[in-house]
């Protein structure tokens, strides 16, 4: 009796020390479907700007702005922090924008990206990663967030704006409708 009772309560540890070794497969397959699950959602949306939180939207009435409305989205992160172009496109402007002395308009370092039917713009950086006339990805670093220009602290200005580009950073677009809200979905791959 004590001889056939032996297996059996073997047969108890080892099965739970089975169990816990699937565990830690499992752990790992969850995640890559999580991120999988992620990545198909945000196909087709725009990429997110930066890592960090948008704080300000599109929109809010401000007095520091001649349209007198938040043109665009501020992003709160760290200096240095990563910014994305949000969709493949063409950079058509790096340098100067709204620019009329120091600590005014959108730093010395801004960029203006052409999509086709809608442009981006990215203010405040502290060192722009891209070239004039260089085709981006979405979700290629472009630029690393600083607090250049009219800045109470490092953020992102980013913005969706119609075209025409005018090509001029004192002027670069025409009329205050051309802003339009850059939205709230975004994909994060
Ligand atoms: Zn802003």
């Amino acid at each position: 009796m004590e001889r056939r009772s032996l297996p059996a309560s073997h047969a108890g540890p080892r099965s739970r020390l089975a169990r816990r070794r699937r565990i830690p497969l499992l752990l790992p397959a969850l995640l890559v479907a999580l991120l999988l699950a992620l990545a198909w959602r945000g196909r087709g949306r725009p990429h997110v700007p930066t890592w960090g939180l948008m704080f300000h939207p599109f929109g809010t009435p401000v007095d520091y702005q001649t349209c007198g409305f938040h043109t665009g989205q501020d992003w709160f992160s760290w200096p240095g922090a990563p910014i994305f172009a949000i969709a493949a496109g063409t950079v058509v402007h790096v340098g100067p924008l709204w620019l009329d002395g120091p600590g005014q308009g959108r730093g010395p370092q801004a960029i203006v990206i052409d999509h086709g039917g809608y442009l981006s713009t990215y203010s405040h950086n502290r060192e722009a990663l891209v070239q004039p006339g260089q085709q981006v990805r979405r979700g290629q670093r472009i630029a690393e967030l600083g607090s250049e220009g009219f800045s109470r602290g490092p953020h992102l200005h980013l913005e969706r704006v119609m075209p025409p580009f005018t090509g001029d950073w004192r002027q670069p677009f025409v009329g205050c409708r051309s802003y339009v809200d850059p939205g709230r979905e975004w994909g994060w791959f």
